[in-house]
């Protein structure tokens, strides 16, 4: 099914992002909690993919499993990293074999020890070109990244937006968001993009802190500011990781109550693997009850104060 068909329906989607182990006991843990995940019915469910060698053939493992064994939509990411375009080529094609419908569609980001991204030779430099590719070949969904505080290699965040929006020019389907941990950089950056001309779905990437170690590394990399009242809040369970993820869930729920009050194309959920967010954002989005769409900050205000 094209994911882009998905966001007809008159609801936000529901969407989780998961990584492929390095072991094949990892493998098989990830399986089960994939069956634990199935009654969640997440609109879709994409697997990362991983810089060169490693676990980059268990993307597709799982991605078949998800699709073939499951029945749930799974969507691959591909990546530019260490392939040419004939590589490209027949990853697509086993892509098609297996079942795939949609590629999240990257540069990826450079293997490790390496801190700069080299486009392979015969290659491509930029996710925009295998958009084009793909697009090309009208065989599957494109879905592509976005970042609402700009991407760390971008000269700045205007610049970023114009990629941004050649990227969607190009033939993506949707974008989903890099994590942020402010929802105005989010409201703000979709909002530019929408007067940029960028009219397909945009989800907004959430991930729930785990501890101020996790998320102060991993929003470094990534270029997203952590506010100084989740890190204060973190500090307080510095020993004690099940308090520190508890408090980084429920940021992540103030995070996802507004977004769907003020109204969202879908959330995306950087799970992590693990099956408690997946769970609890699935709580927060399953009623029936329908959300305002494009309603202003100051109206979901009310509707979250009546809603309590
Ligand atoms: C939802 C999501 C999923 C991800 N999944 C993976 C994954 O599975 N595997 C992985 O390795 N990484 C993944 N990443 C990380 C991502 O690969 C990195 O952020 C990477 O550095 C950029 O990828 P991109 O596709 O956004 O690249 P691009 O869109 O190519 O952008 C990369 C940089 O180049 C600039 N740029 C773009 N086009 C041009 C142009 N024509 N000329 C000049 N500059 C340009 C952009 O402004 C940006 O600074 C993911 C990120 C997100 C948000």
């Amino acid at each position: 099914m094209l994911i882009r068909d998905l966001f007809r329906s008159d609801r936000p989607l529901f969407s989780i992002e998961l990584f492929p182990p390095k072991t094949e006991k990892g493998v098989e843990n990830l399986k089960r909690k994939l069956r634990e995940i199935q009654p969640y019915h997440p609109d879709f469910i994409s697997v990362t993919y991983g810089a060169a060698g490693g676990t980059r053939h268990t993307t597709s493992e799982i991605t078949a499993y998800i699709h073939q064994e499951l029945g749930m939509e799974a969507m691959p990411h591909l990546t530019c990293v260490s392939h040419s375009r004939a590589e490209i080529a027949g990853l697509l094609e086993h892509h098609r074999a297996i079942g795939v419908d949609n590629i999240m569609t990257l540069r990826g980001d450079p293997p490790q020890g390496e801190s700069r991204f080299e486009p392979p030779p015969d290659g491509f430099r930029y996710a925009v070109e295998l958009v084009r590719e793909i697009k090309a070949l009208d065989r599957f969904g494109i879905g592509v990244a976005g970042y609402p505080e700009g991407h760390p290699e971008a000269e700045n965040y205007e610049t970023d937006l114009r990629r941004q929006v050649e990227k969607v020019a190009a033939g993506a389907d949707f974008v989903v968001s890099q994590f942020f941990l402010e929802n105005r950089h989010f409201f703000r950056w979709r909002d530019d993009l929408r007067r940029a001309g960028v009219t397909v779905p945009v989800m907004a990437g959430i991930l729930p802190a785990q501890g101020l170690e996790q998320i102060t590394k991993f929003a470094a990399f990534c270029g997203t500011i952590v506010p100084a009242s989740l890190q204060t809040e973190l500090a307080r369970y510095t020993d004690d990781p099940d308090a520190a993820a508890e408090a980084g869930l429920e940021y992540a729920r103030g995070q996802i109550e507004e977004l769907l009050a003020v109204g969202v194309d879908g959330i995306h959920v950087y799970a992590l693997n693990r099956v408690k967010p997946i769970r609890a954002v699935h709580e927060m989005m399953a009623p029936n009850e329908p959300r305002p769409v494009g309603a202003s900050v100051a109206q979901a205000t009310t509707y979250l104060k009546n809603d309590t």
